[in-house]
């Protein structure tokens, strides 16, 4: 894995006035959350940890941890918490993730943000001794972008077939209807980019989402940034949520999770 530690300071350059720490980015599929995770990542010089590269990490690399799971994948079943917690512990003993990092895709289920909670504040090293993140909590920043609006994103989403050029019928025409500017070769549409799909999507999110959002609600570590702005507004609310989340609550982790 990448090790970046040294040029962590040299190489931020965000205007943030506070350490980032651990923070879970989330928004559902087409609210632009990759770009805003690139954004924050060269900005802040902090890594972005999704246990989508994780898992393949894990594999490709045949680490004991990558063996259990391929394991467990060729016979068919999910990957169980425990199993991506650990591949998590290991990430985030790398020196990189010691100002911050940006989770993507984790927490996903409420067991998960628990034992990050844990993880993070608890152990021999006391808070933040197993979990980088300059011993600072978890705090979840949520893009949300309107139903309708983001139903056009995705349905109004046309690719070119012979130069690969990606438009939106409604928020990036082409210049001749359905046709792509530079070759005039017809757009295709992708099958999965219709409303039922976008529907079936939305509704699994959110329920796979709400009670990871109402944990983080309920500590006071969560809040949300309006995604349907230009990139560099969104990107500028994430950094003001940030602050704010960082200024309100310094607490170390794991000591609001025991009063509970
Ligand atoms: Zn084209």
């Amino acid at each position: 894995m990448t090790s970046v530690a040294a040029d962590v300071h040299a190489e931020a350059k965000g205007s943030l006035q506070v350490k980032p720490g651990p923070i879970l980015l989330m928004g559902a599929p087409g609210v632009g959350k990759g770009t805003q995770a690139k954004e924050l990542v060269a900005k802040w010089g902090i890594p972005q940890i999704s246990t989508g590269d994780l898992l393949r990490y894990n594999r490709d690399h045949g680490t004991p941890l990558g063996l259990k799971a391929k394991e467990i994948m060729a016979a068919g079943k999910l990957v169980p918490d425990e199993l991506v917690n650990a591949m998590v512990a290991e990430r985030l003993k790398q020196p990189d993730t010691a100002n911050g990092y940006i989770l993507d895709g984790f927490p996903r289920t409420l067991g998960q943000a628990k034992w990050l909670d844990e993880h993070i504040g608890a152990g021999p090293d006391g808070p933040g001794g197993k979990g980088g993140g300059g011993a600072l909590p978890v705090i979840a920043v949520s893009i949300t972008v309107g139903y309708n609006e983001l139903l056009r994103r995705i349905t109004g989403r046309r690719t070119c077939p012979a130069c690969g050029t990606i438009y939106n019928i409604y928020l990036q025409p082409p210049k001749v209807d359905e046709k792509c500017d530079l070759d005039g070769t017809p757009l295709v549409r992708r099958s999965d980019d219709t409303e039922e799909v976008f529907r079936e999507r939305m509704r699994t999110y959110e329920s796979q989402t709400a009670p990871v959002v109402e944990h983080y609600r309920a500590l006071g570590r969560f809040e949300e940034v309006d995604g349907a702005q230009a990139v560099s507004a969104v990107a500028a609310g994430v950094e003001a949520a940030v602050e704010r989340l960082r200024s309100s609550g310094t607490k170390a982790a794991g000591t609001e999770t025991k009063t509970k």
